[in-house]
């Protein structure tokens, strides 16, 4: 390809699913992936996730999931399924072009990766956010004698049987990696610090993540106000279980702290069954263990960090002016930034579906990319008949 319309960076579910909507506009892209294949990131996370929000509203636009996938699609259903939507739409990613940085060219961009750099009037930042483990330090955690691993590198629990295992964090890796080890017998204790909102993952057999859609036109607060009781009544106290429910409801949780709820699948009966145990948040790590808040002490064999991600895209935009917040995380995504011709997409939390959301921003970015073509095209001509 000479020169493309657009640059796409990354292959997964947004990358992917923003190049197929670019050539449905008739617009030519390149993929840079850094990685050896598409969907990288999917092959990687731990063995027995399934996607939390429902097959029906998760496909990537043009092609569905089969219906063989079940409600809820395996790791593995997931990432075939990406390889059949970049094989049916022809997507040919560059593999092993890892973008160092993007910096302004003319009235373009220029992706920096070494041999692939490719320049366009259009680039669209499909990166995840797995690159960005949050990894906290605490007093004495290069003393501990055990292991400590962050969540992203979790698969599952074979190397963890026989070990008395903390994992920091109840958020959704949290909860689940917990009860994947709880599963196979693993001694294991969940280290919380914050408040939590907990949903079930399904209620009444409507997957959570319905309800959230029909009522995402609601102000949080009057959502929230309304689906209480039934959380209620679904989740149960979780105070009696030594956990801090969140303030605020989670749709405000999600809208206005960037944090989502844990959809739970299983994990609080077991911590209800006494098979979880729950301390609250650490305070220092010892050679043998840690320090929980309050100055208990406790041995561990090996801890996962289920801290979570904070992106950071400030290296890579160098140029970019007015589309990131002060910690380097996009303003916007799925949609129009602040500077002509560059896009974000699935850069932001959401409590409607993170893949239905991309399906969406990325017809709605190949339709604003090709209004910014045309303009820019428009306004060559008449630059040049001018002269
Ligand atoms: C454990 C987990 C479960 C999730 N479950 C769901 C779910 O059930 N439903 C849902 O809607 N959402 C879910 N999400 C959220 C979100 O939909 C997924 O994370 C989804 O994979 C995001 O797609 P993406 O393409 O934006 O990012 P990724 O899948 O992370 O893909 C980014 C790609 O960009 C590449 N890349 C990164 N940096 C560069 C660079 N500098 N140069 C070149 N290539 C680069 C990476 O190698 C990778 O292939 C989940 C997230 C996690 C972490």
């Amino acid at each position: 390809m000479n020169s493309p319309d657009a640059i796409v960076i990354g292959a997964g579910p947004a990358g992917l699913a923003a190049a197929r909507q670019l050539n449905a506009n008739g617009l030519q892209s390149v993929i840079l992936e850094k990685a050896q294949s598409v969907g990288a990131v999917w092959r990687r996370h731990y063995d027995r996730l399934h996607l939390h929000t429902p097959r029906s509203i998760s496909s990537l636009p043009g092609l569905k999931m089969p219906s063989a996938f079940g409600r809820y699609p395996s790791r593995a259903q997931f990432v075939d399924y990406l390889e059949s939507y970049a094989t049916k739409f022809s997507l040919k990613p560059v593999f092993g072009a890892a973008v160092s940085a993007v910096r302004r060219e003319g009235n373009g961009w220029r992706a920096e990766a070494d041999a692939h750099s490719a320049a366009a009037p259009v680039v669209i930042i499909a990166t995840g956010w797995a690159d960005f483990p949050h990894v906290p330090t605490w007093p004495g955690m290069n003393s501990f004698t055990g292991s400590i691993l962050h969540s992203s590198v979790y698969r599952n629990p074979k190397p963890f049987i026989g070990q008395r295992t903390l994992v920091i964090g109840f958020g959704n890796s949290g909860a689940e990696i917990a009860l994947d080890l709880c599963e196979a017998g693993v001694d294991v204790t969940l280290g919380v610090r914050s408040p939590v909102g907990v949903l079930p993952r399904d209620f009444l057999g409507v997957p959570v993540v319905r309800v959230a859609i029909a009522q995402q036109f609601l102000p949080p607060a009057v959502a929230d106000f309304l689906n209480a009781p039934s959380i209620r009544l679904a989740v149960g106290s979780i105070e009696s279980l030594g956990l801090k429910p969140a303030d605020k409801g989670p749709i405000r949780m999600i809208k206005e702290d960037g944090r989502v709820p844990v959809l739970d699948v299983g994990t609080l009966a077991k911590i209800r069954a006494g098979a979880i145990k729950i301390r609250g948040g650490v305070e220092a790590f010892a050679p043998d263990g840690v320090q929980f808040a309050g100055g208990a002490r406790e041995a561990f064999d090996s801890v996962v960090l289920a801290t979570g991600f904070r992106p950071d895209l400030r290296s890579l935009l160098p140029d970019a002016r007015g589309v990131l917040d002060a910690n380097g995380r996009p303003l916007v995504s799925d949609r129009r930034s602040a500077e002509p011709g560059l896009y974000f997409i699935g850069a932001i939390t959401t409590a409607t579906g993170q893949i239905r959301e991309i399906r969406l921003g990325a017809a709605r970015i190949a339709d604003d990319a090709s209004r910014y073509l045309r303009r820019e095209t428009q306004t060559a001509r008449a630059g040049a008949v001018s002269l």
